[in-house]
Parts: structure tokens; sequence; C-alpha cells
């Protein structure tokens, strides 16, 4: 796609710092290092986002995923790593091609703080919504 920012990182056009790749995905550091060695996993083939791959596409992507991040996470020394895919403006996306964050981590208070809201759960209400998701998978 041409006016995509990461198509023109996978042709070359654009410079990157590659730290993978084959013939279906590419990874390369994120220019905003979040941590020391924030990395992207991307499918070569153009694709919005996870909402739009089809499971070939998924299994391309994700099966890389392992093997880069421990990659990443031996060459930098990470105790752990947040592995992050923001989906559609609201979530976050801004970049329009399918991308995985690769965030290292070495301690509590390096980067990036994810809180998620505790409260009382009501299973009842739970049970409905998985029934309603469970309805939706094709
Ligand atoms: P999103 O917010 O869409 O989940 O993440 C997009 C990511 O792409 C951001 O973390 C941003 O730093 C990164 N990014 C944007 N433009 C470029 C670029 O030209 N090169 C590289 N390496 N990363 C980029
Ligand atoms: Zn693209």
């Amino acid at each position: 796609m041409a006016n995509c920012i990461f198509c023109q990182i996978i042709s070359g056009t654009i410079p990157s710092s590659k730290v993978y790749e084959d013939e279906k995905v590419l990874a390369f550091l994120d220019i905003t290092q979040t941590t020391n060695g924030h990395t992207l996993l991307i499918p070569k083939e153009h694709v919005k986002n996870v909402l739009d791959m089809t499971e070939t596409m998924a299994q391309e992507v994700f099966s890389r995923l392992p093997k880069v991040a421990r990659a990443v996470q031996k060459a930098t020394g990470a105790k752990g790593m947040n592995i992050i895919n923001n989906n559609e403006e609201v979530a976050g996306q801004t970049v329009f091609h399918a991308h995985i964050h690769l965030v290292p981590r070495f301690d509590e208070k390096d980067g990036i703080d994810i809180k998620y809201t505790t409260h009382e759960p009501d299973f009842q209400s739970l049970g409905k919504l998985a029934e309603q998701i469970a309805k939706e998978v094709v």
C-alpha cells in the first residue's frame, strides 16, 4: 500500500533497524523505544489490524512471535516483556498496518504501566456476555 509507512519500511523506501525477516514477516526496532529493544513484528502483506486478519495471516505472524521475543530478551537482558497489539484508533492504533509491540521489561517502573480495573465480578453478567461472544465466533 503506497501511503502506508510500514509497507514503505518493508519495501526499503524508508530505513529501519531490522531484527528479523523472512518471506512472511518483518521485525524491526520501534522508533520510539518505550524501553530498550522495543520491537515491532509485522506481516509483509498489508492488513489493517488483527480484526481484519485471516487465520492464515495470524498463524504466519503469531508463530514467529516467540522466537523474536526470545531474541529480544536475550539481546537486551530483559527480565520480561509486554506483548501489545492495538486495534483501531480508540485502542491507540496510530499506524494502520497490523503490528505487535514487543516491549522488554527491566523493572516495574521502566516505561509502561498497564492497569486493569479491579472490582467485584458480576458472574451473571459475565455469563451472559460470554454467551453473546461465543455466538459470534465463526
Ligand atoms: P500503534 O500506536 O499504532 O500501536 O504503534 C505504532 C508504532 O509505530 C509507534 O510505537 C511508533 O513509535 C512506531 N512508528 C511510527 N512510525 C515509525 C517509523 O517510521 N519507523 C519505526 N521504526 N517505527 C515507527
Ligand atoms: Zn502497509
